[in-house]
């Protein structure tokens, strides 16, 4: 209950995180096609506005007067003058006096001049810069307004005014178009943040669910040998007088308890340090039979000791770059296992070679075997399988986590498989 509190309030501001992610993205996306698509439809109109002014300031500088003369303009129907000066017929231009008065509203046409820009007033704080303008709210222009530096026939200023109504009609679609797409990419994004959020939280349940469990088994092997080594103290406690021979099967047993808590808690360790990611594995480079010969050589004796015979069959002459170290370690798990699983008489096999350029290591027992259906779990974090055979043999089922680890830290792969006969097979591929 209390989990799911926590994984759900994680889940909600995971999901919130995503949520302002792609909301962050698509506004920046947006804006950016905004600005892009407005500067596209002006920059037509503003190249219109330059070249015009250019064209403007070139023809009065050759003497070509374009300002329609004073009173002309009553007379010349205006709009025909205005076509024949205008070199583009979208620009309508307006000359303005110092006082700020229009000095050709003559020629804008009487029609145009009474509905659009009788209340038109100048404003002089744009000058040479292209502005935004509209009449009467309705009508959008773009302006450039520049001083004629002359002040020829009373002329101050000039406006070239472009109409930009079109444009305005499409950026008020594309607005409209964003603002649907909008609403489509919020729902959208909160459905993507929610499953998102789902798939996030998942190896965290998982590997919560993974770390409570193992801190479980832990807890669990952990009290079995404090338990035990209790109970014999205080049984010694209890006799203080009696000798030591005496009391040998309970200092014995303690002992040995002691040993299994000391392995228990060193494979704990090494299991922890594995899962944080803070061992790294220091690889030098060497023989890979002669390593194999030195670690097996106690493990010949113990089996021959045991009535059991331990053979290599060795056809590695190769080097290899390893952890010297952590493959001793596999090396041991691997025997200890075959020498626990083993009855008298058995024996045990140790084979290198080459495949595929892979070291293969085979260590093979004619012992108890593994169920075919619990290979698959031996990997697994305290699992054995026989439980109650593991006091016996002081296994707590961490010894092939261990050598998986170890194996795949190396960059190889480690599988189990039956024994020919009788027995278990472990086959692990290293690279050279
Ligand atoms: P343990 O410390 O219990 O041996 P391991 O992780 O090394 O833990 O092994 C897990 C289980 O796999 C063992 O409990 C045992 O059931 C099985 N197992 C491992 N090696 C062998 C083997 N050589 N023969 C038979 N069973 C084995």
């Amino acid at each position: 209950m209390f989990n799911k509190t926590i994984f759900g309030k994680q889940q909600f501001k995971f999901m919130l995180l995503n949520l302002l992610a792609f909301t962050v993205i698509f506004t920046i996306f947006s804006f950016i096609i905004f600005g892009q698509v407005q500067n596209t439809l002006y920059s037509h109109a503003d190249e219109e506005l330059k070249l015009f002014k250019e064209k403007l300031t070139d023809d009065v500088n050759v003497g070509t007067d374009m300002r329609p003369q004073p009173g002309k303009g009553n007379q010349d129907p205006p709009l025909t003058d205005q076509n024949r000066n205008n070199p583009n017929p979208r620009i309508v231009v307006i000359h303005w006096d110092e006082a700020g008065n229009m000095v050709n509203e003559g020629d804008m046409g009487s029609l145009f001049y009474d509905n659009y820009l009788s209340d038109y007033q100048l404003d002089k704080t744009k000058i040479d810069e292209i502005t935004m303008t509209s009449i009467d709210e309705l009508y959008h222009f773009r302006y450039l307004l520049f001083e004629n530096p002359n002040n020829q026939d009373g002329v101050a200023y000039t406006q070239l005014l472009i109409n930009v109504d079109a444009e305005q009609i499409i950026i008020a679609n594309f607005v409209k178009l964003v603002t649907i797409c909008s609403v489509i990419f919020i729902i959208l994004s909160i459905s993507a943040s929610f499953l998102l959020s789902k798939k996030m939280m998942k190896p965290i349940i998982q590997s919560w669910n993974k770390q409570a469990e193992f801190v479980e088994n832990a807890s669990h092997e952990l009290r079995t040998p404090l338990t035990i080594i209790q109970n014999k103290l205080e049984l010694l406690l209890r006799a203080p007088q009696e000798r030591i021979a005496d009391k040998f099967e309970n200092i014995a047993l303690s002992l040995s308890e002691t040993r299994r808590l000391s392995k228990l808690t060193s494979d704990l360790l090494t299991l922890a340090r594995a899962d944080s990611a803070e061992t790294e594995l220091i690889f030098n480079t060497f023989e890979f039979d002669e390593f194999v010969q030195k670690v097996c050589a106690p493990y010949q004796e113990i089996a021959e000791s045991q009535q059991k015979h331990l053979w290599l069959n060795l056809n590695c002459l190769v080097s290899i770059t390893a952890d010297e170290t952590r493959l001793h370690q596999l090396f041991v798990i691997l025997l200890d296992n075959a020498l626990k699983y083993t009855g008298d008489n058995d024996s045990i096999g140790v084979k290198t070679y080459i495949e595929d350029h892979r070291v293969v290591i085979e260590v093979s027992d004619t012992g108890i075997g593994i169920k075919e259906e619990n290979m698959q779990y031996i990997f697994e974090r305290f699992y054995r399988e026989d439980r109650a055979r593991s006091r016996e043999t002081g296994g707590v089922g961490l010894g092939l986590s261990i050598a998986q680890w170890i194996v795949e830290k190396h960059r190889g792969a480690i599988k189990v498989t039956k024994n020919e006969n009788k027995g278990t097979n472990f086959i692990i591929k290293l690279p050279k």
